[in-house]
């Protein structure tokens, strides 16, 4: 993998509709250097083969970038629409409608995808996002006669809502089907379920899934009155779920979408449950290079919700300038989160861990994190599960996730505050140090943590285990960058500036310092020896004349090492004569293995 772009780090990930705008290569690659995690797929336009293009150029860019980037099919579920016509109707307030299944589309009748014949009269039936509003005055259980109460023009495949009624549809239309099966061959991160009403909803969609051999997660959309109800059991049986605020304001009375999203969020960030907030966020950038203040604020607000993730639209899909969006909506979320008022909310809505033991871990981890200034959590996971608990409790440092595993790399990055990155488990024969290790060099690698930083790793000390759910070892580490290594010859640690010795002359040796001697080096030191600390010398044998000043100084010498030449002078090493190890940066303050 080579990394062309670092990807911006904040909390709250972003999520891209992708389309006309913005399916190219150069687009997505750009919207992922602005700050796109996930690029998602609006199933309810285009074709899936458009679909399967876009989802292989996800994936290339994905493949050209150290961070990931996932992609979501978001399928249409259960969506009623107006038939596809050529040209605008006008639809009159006062007159009167018949809604049929089919392609009727006149002022007096308007053809739907499927029937809404269970609505009863008195019912009330929403055109265009609620733009056209109409009262079911009669229904002989297919045509529904009704009333236009506020009218307007009706174009082509608007969606229609008849808010808290259930109409008996199928949670998955034989278009998802058609959807899933396209995606089934393509590797598609997430599958996004619309309209669902409960949890048996979410688990008919993930039966279909495993029909078709496909071990994706599912984000519940949650736009109905009646899944709002039941929010505590879809956030369980589902992986997210998302604030999908576009039909949630036409399902129910538009005032009470904010406190909607509101415990929506708290519900998924005390469940552990990645959450989008979606829909109009920087709504007037489709046109516009600036947001309005409003908008700015929605998006400020759902940060300090603590929302996992926020979405962007028809601003990315259909707008003018899809990049500066991004651009954008990083801006307004890196300043919330640099914020005072962020951390105090942080710190005042830790959850409580309960008695699972991976849950009791990660909390854990989260305040040893704050206490002892370490840089990140590293969470070591196969499944994602032990990353998905650190982040559930919001630590004030990112959570590295590293897995072997390719899928769950992506997936992670949709959750709040975590950088994800491939880092294998275990080889044949190697164990928990070889995990620890590899974790933590890919968190170095990620420019998260520097070599003497501490961090707090989690991990699954068995695979197996944490398959099970369970995260069962906790370390306190001290992150070493390995600069060279030789031969132990004494014994002991040092940490000080290094310093090349050309001759023997220490005049210049600041105080402390750690001297490499060159393979040239064949003179004896003049002036104070006790300014050196320790000694990284190229020669080879235990008994030269450096390994006795040592000796007699009872000072750390590694012998038989060279150091790199783009280590500069001045720069603090720390060497390990035990192990014969030159690590970069200052070691002193924890234990650690290289
Ligand atoms: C929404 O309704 O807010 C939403 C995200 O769904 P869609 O874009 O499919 O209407």
């Amino acid at each position: 993998m080579t990394s062309t772009t670092m990807a911006r780090r904040h909390n709250a990930k972003i999520v891209c509709t992708l389309g006309p705008a913005s399916s190219d290569r150069e687009t997505i690659a750009a919207l992922a250097a602005a700050g796109m995690a996930v690029g998602r797929l609006n199933a309810s336009h285009g074709t899936p083969e458009d679909r399967a293009a876009v989802i292989e150029r996800i994936k290339a860019v994905d493949a050209a970038q150290d961070a990931p980037l996932a992609s979501m099919l978001d399928l249409p579920g259960p969506e009623v629409r107006t038939a596809e016509i050529d040209e605008p109707v006008q639809v009159e307030a006062g007159s009167e409608l018949r809604f049929v299944v089919g392609d009727a589309a006149s002022g007096e009748e308007v053809g739907l995808s499927v029937s809404i014949g269970g609505a009863q009269p008195g019912d009330r039936v929403l055109l265009d996002d609620g733009r056209i509003e109409t009262e079911v005055l009669e229904s002989d259980g297919r045509t529904v006669r009704a009333r236009v109460d506020s009218g307007g023009e009706l174009g082509s495949r608007k969606g229609v809502n008849v808010p808290g009624i259930d109409l008996d549809l199928d949670p998955v239309t034989d278009r998802d089907r058609r959807e899933l099966e396209m995606a089934a061959d393509r590797e598609i991160d997430f599958v996004a379920a619309s309209f669902v009403g409960s949890a048996e909803d979410v688990y008919a969609v993930g039966a279909v899934l495993e029909d078709l051999g496909m071990d994706v997660p599912i984000i519940a959309k949650i736009e109905r009155a009646e899944a709002v109800g039941s929010l505590e059991e879809i956030a369980e049986a589902a992986y997210g779920v998302m604030v999908a605020r576009g039909d949630l304001g036409v399902e129910c009375p538009m005032q009470e979408v904010p406190m909607i999203q509101k415990r929506i969020i708290t519900t998924c960030r005390e469940e552990g449950t990645p959450v989008i907030t979606a829909t109009e966020m920087l709504d007037s950038m489709t046109t516009e290079r600036r947001p309005t203040r409003a908008e700015a604020s929605d998006v400020a607000n759902a940060v300090l919700d603590g929302t996992d993730a926020v979405m962007l639209s028809g601003e990315t899909a259909i707008g003018s300038h899809p990049v500066r969006v991004v651009e954008t909506m990083e801006a307004i979320i890196s300043e919330a989160e640099a914020s005072g008022e962020y951390a105090a909310l942080r710190e005042d809505r830790v959850p409580d861990s309960g008695d699972s033991r991976t849950d009791v871990l990660a909390r854990s981890a989260r305040y040893l994190a704050r206490d002892l200034g370490a840089s990140a959590v590293v969470a070591a996971t196969e499944s994602g599960y032990t990353a998905l608990k650190s982040a559930k409790y919001r630590p004030d440092v990112p959570v590295v996730a590293t897995t072997p595993d390719e899928r769950v790399r992506r997936r992670l990055g949709l959750s709040w505050g975590t950088i994800p990155r491939h880092a294998p488990f275990t080889g044949p024969g190697e164990g928990t140090d070889t995990v620890i290790r590899n974790a933590v060099q890919a968190a170095v690698g990620a420019g998260v943590v520097a070599s003497g930083d501490t961090v707090v790793v989690l991990a699954g000390l068995m695979t197996e285990l944490e398959r099970a759910n369970t995260t069962n070892m906790l370390k306190i580490h001290v992150a070493a960058e390995r600069l060279a290594s030789g031969r132990s010859v004494v014994a002991g640690w040092a940490t000080g500036p290094i310093h090349r010795l050309a001759d023997g002359d220490l005049a210049a040796v600041p105080d402390g310092a750690i001297v490499a001697l060159a393979h040239g080096f064949d003179e004896e030191f003049v002036g104070d020896t006790t300014k050196i600390a320790g000694i990284i010398d190229a020669h080879a044998g235990m008994t030269g004349y450096a390994a006795m000043v040592a000796r007699e100084l009872d000072r750390p010498l590694i012998g038989d090492v060279s150091l790199p030449d783009d280590v500069a002078d001045g720069s603090t090493v720390t060497i390990n004569g035990e192990r014969g190890v030159v690590y970069e940066g200052d070691l002193a303050a924890g234990p650690h293995d290289g």
